[in-house]
């Protein structure tokens, strides 16, 4: 391939031909007549003057250029100088009639300006100059200067016959010498030029300095000397005018291309959608508007809608990229004027009336979010910026930028969900609800309503989930949402606070009662049998209820409040509902209270044990039953029927119960040291130890540890563990007996009446609960069923205790019958673990 070089700019052609046509046309012209020559030579180099002064001139707001704008001033007044040299010069005859003295009197000023001017020039390259000011200056040294050839001030330069004094001469060499420095200075100061200018200039100077050479040469007016001087001046004007067109002109068109192509690159290829729009219609509305001195300019609008439609009908869309097209699904091929009214409907008017109020106010910038509507009806959030310029003729073409941002909000929206609402139910999630109560709560304050909050707990959902699995538990709970948003107005809000457990916050409420039919009908409606796979489940849910500001007036509060009734509705019996009261809130807090002080109990030691004897018929004491009791620092004694319930609902009662265990254990092993048959130890078991932990396990361990072998230990549980079939503790149960530890059912007649548990189970005693003992021997249904017990225990070769036993003539009775054990306060009371020592001792 070959690579063609273009020659430099400055050797280019187009630079030099048409100087070189002109010089050859301009000889030809001075064969005939060299005043005509010489005129017209003149004449351009003035055209050329005053060209290149108005050129810099006009646009020197645009391109700061102080060297050119010295050059032009500079030239300017050249140029009147060579126009008073022009008409002075010989045989034009106008101004004056001499041989052409005065004419090169005004030659060798204009040359002294001209030559002062290109040397002075780039000094300014980098100064901020006052043009005015130069303007002026260089005309006042013009003005000078034609005084004083008009007064005849300065010397003579020609006399005719004789030719150029040497006064002209030397002003040649002098001016060839400043033209010199000149050059110099051009290229030490100009370094910042660029180099095509630089290059012209000292093109010109040269020329100049030839022309001036030439100059010396003079003989005649007419000589060959002022021709060829002449054609040299041509070309130097010629090259300064092609300096100041190339960095004026030229560059900045070329500049401005550039920038041009690369606004286009980006405009085209940006994926904001750009618009360029003609706002001036608006603009001009709202100056008259203002000439009208109308002082609310929104309320106008808002009054003169149809004249807000019509002006929104003039703006004018004059390009859109093509971003904007998919934006707004428009399609790509059709010419924008067809388009135009579609883009604009794209846009709401309310958006319109917003930059209009923008306008009105003088903001620069206007910045808004809206929602826009694509031609194909689809819904997009957009964020529409534009500059707003302060000239009216800026906003015939004035950019606007829209920014899709449908998926940020989108996303936005979907975080926001995840954030504040179940993902099961669709209800609102705790803190959703809570912010939303605490906004409810502020408003009831400042309009003096009331509000209600249900505290909602589905009843045995746990036993749904176990039972049939968590898919069927969830579709509950779908399913109870649903039923729970249904009754509800469109103002209350439900919420799904945990688990099974559900919320609703009623505001604006006329009195407390006023809410009963709603929660009847709530509980009413979720007690309705729920039907999966063709299976129907039947559960209930407890409400409690807490009114603002009745029962309280913070969100925390309120919660806890109706959390209270609703353990009080449950208490109730399930599917009820309750209110909050005070003595909720009493027994609640001694709940609260009671937690507290049992979880500090057992590292505070404040449990003891107490034995009570359990005598055989031989009055022998073959076992005692360990009893626990809480020395309650501030509360004294606190009875096990009041604690042991709470410290299994706490669950508590299996790090409880292993400490009873193995205190009591450890206790039993000292009997033998005083007896030679000692008691065994009975320790009693909650069924809620069987679930937490591995029984068998712990008992291995602590039998182990304290020594106590296990013959001597009976383990109390009652029938319910037996009964509720669980495969886990019916392992259990064989394990312990297994190891040859005796267990015995507790308070036996209270519980469940089958029997057929019995058969299950190697269970080696039964307690005949207090309660059937107390009516021995008088009251007849008791000693039936007392004496239908103990046959059936002999003749399942069960061992009977009977509990409670507190006179003698329980205890002859009983004996007569042949009960193999009795307990009660006949015999003695729990002892503490010292006095129950003794009472062995003294026994033996
Ligand atoms: P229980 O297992 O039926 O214990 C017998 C209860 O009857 C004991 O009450 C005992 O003091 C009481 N009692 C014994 N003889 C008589 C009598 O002649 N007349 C009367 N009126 N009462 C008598 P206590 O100690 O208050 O225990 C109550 C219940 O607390 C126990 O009933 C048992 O269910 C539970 N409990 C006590 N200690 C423990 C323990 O260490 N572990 C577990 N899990 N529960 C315990
Ligand atoms: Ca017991
Ligand atoms: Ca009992």
């Amino acid at each position: 391939m070959r690579v063609t070089q273009s020659p430099p700019p400055i050797m280019r052609a187009v630079l030099w031909l048409p100087v070189l046509f002109i010089s050859v046309l301009l000889v030809l012209v001075a064969q005939v007549s060299f005043l005509t020559f010489h005129t017209l030579v003149e004449l351009f180099a003035i055209i050329i003057s005053f060209l290149m002064f108005t050129l810099v001139w006009s646009i020197r707001d645009m391109i700061r250029n102080s060297f050119l704008l010295f050059l032009g001033c500079g030239y300017f007044w050249v140029g009147s100088l060579d126009l008073l040299h022009t008409l002075t010069y010989k045989g034009m005859d106008l101004l004056v009639h001499d041989h052409g003295n005065v004419s090169i009197q005004f030659w060798i000023c204009a040359r002294f300006l001209e030559a002062m001017t290109l040397m002075l020039a780039p000094f300014m390259i980098n100064q901020s100059i006052r043009e005015g000011r130069i303007f002026i200056l260089f005309g006042l040294v013009s003005v000078a200067a034609t005084l004083t050839v008009y007064f005849q001030l300065i010397p003579n330069t020609f006399i005719e016959g004789q030719g150029l004094t040497p006064f002209k001469i030397y002003s040649e060499y002098l001016i060839d010498l400043i033209l010199a420095v000149a050059l110099w200075c051009l290229y030490h100061q100009g370094r910042d030029l660029p180099t095509l200018e630089k290059q012209l200039i000292a093109v010109s100077i040269v020329m100049t300095m030839i022309a001036e050479l030439a100059f010396t040469f003079y003989v005649s007016f007419y000589g060959l000397s002022n021709l060829i001087g002449h054609l040299f001046k041509l070309c130097s004007f010629w090259m300064i005018l092609h300096a100041i067109i190339a960095s004026n002109l030229r560059k900045p068109y070329k500049d401005l291309q550039i920038s041009e192509n690369r606004f286009r690159r980006l405009f085209e290829n940006s994926e904001v959608s750009l618009w360029n729009v003609n706002l001036t219609p608006a603009y001009h509305f709202i100056q008259r508007l203002k000439l009208k001195q109308h002082s609310d300019f929104e309320t106008y609008l808002e009054l003169h809608s149809a004249e807000l439609k019509a002006l929104a009908r003039q703006v004018h869309v004059t390009e859109v990229n093509s971003a904007t097209l998919h934006l707004f699904q428009v399609a790509a091929d059709q010419p924008l004027a067809d388009q135009e009214k579609d883009l604009l409907s794209c846009i709401p008017l309310s958006l319109f009336k917003k930059q209009l109020l923008a306008m009105w106010t003088g903001e620069e910038h206007f910045r808004a979010e809206t929602v826009c509507w694509t031609l194909q009806g689809e819904r997009i959030n957009t964020i529409i910026s534009m500059q707003l310029p302060q000239r009216a003729r800026d906003f015939n073409n004035l950019p606007i930028s829209i920014i899709d941002i449908t998926q940020r909000k989108q996303d936005e929206q979907r975080i926001w969900q995840q954030a504040n609402f179940d993902s099961l139910t669709g209800l609102a999630n705790r803190s959703y609800f809570t912010d939303s109560m605490s906004h409810a709560i502020d408003l009831a304050e400042r309009q003096q309503e009331r509000l209600a909050l249900l505290y909602i707990d589905l009843d045995r959902f746990k036993q749904v989930n176990d039972t049939l699995g968590h898919a069927v538990g969830d579709q509950l709970l779908k399913s109870a949402a649903q039923r729970l948003n249904s009754c509800l107005r469109k103002t209350d809000l439900a919420a799904r606070l945990a688990g099974d457990e559900f919320a609703v916050l009623l505001p604006n409420i006329s009195a407390p009662e006023a809410i009963e039919p709603l929660v009847s009908e709530l509980l009413l409606l979720l007690a309705q049998p729920y039907e999966f796979d063709g299976n129907d489940s039947i559960i209930s849910a407890s409400i409690g209820v807490a009114i603002y500001p009745d029962d309280g007036t913070q969100v925390e509060e309120l919660l806890r409040k109706a959390d209270s009734a609703m353990y009080k509705a449950k208490e109730d019996g399930r599917n009820h509902y309750h209110f909050f009261t005070l003595e909720i809130e009493q027994e609640a807090l001694r709940k609260r209270t009671m937690e507290q002080d049992l979880r500090n109990a057992l590292l505070n030691d404040e449990f003891t044990l107490h034995y009570q004897p359990i005598n055989d018929l031989q009055s022998h004491t073959a076992s005692a039953e360990a009893l626990i009791r809480w020395q309650h620092p501030t509360r004294g004694m606190i009875s096990p029927i009041e604690f042991i319930p709470f410290a299994e609902e706490l669950g508590l009662i299996v790090p409880l119960g292993e400490w009873i265990l193995r205190q009591a254990c450890a206790e039993a092993v000292t009997w033998a040291e005083t007896s030679e048959s000692p008691p065994r130890v009975a320790v009693n078991l909650s069924c809620k130890q069987f679930l937490g932990q591995d029984m068998p396990a712990l008992l291995e361990e602590v039998l182990q540890e304290t020594g106590l072998p296990p013959s001597r230990l009976i383990l109390e549980i009652t029938e319910s563990l037996l009964i509720d079939d669980d495969e886990s503790t019916l392992g259990q149960l064989l394990s312990i007996r297994a190891m040859g530890i005796d267990l015995a059912i507790d308070d036996f007649g209270t519980g469940y009446s089958s029997l057929s548990y019995l058969k299950k189970f190697p269970v080696t005693y039964l307690k005949i609960d207090r309660s059937f003992i107390m009516g021995l021997p008088h009251n007849s249904e008791d000693k039936a069923l007392v004496n239908a017990i103990i046959s059936m225990a002999q003749s399942l070769k069960l061992k009977i205790v009977a509990e409670g036993v507190e006179t003698s003539e329980q205890a002859l009775y009983l004996q007569s019958y042949n009960c193999s054990y009795i307990q009660g306060y006949f015999l003695s009371r729990p002892l503490p673990a010292e006095e129950f020592r003794q009472f062995i001792a003294n026994k033996d």
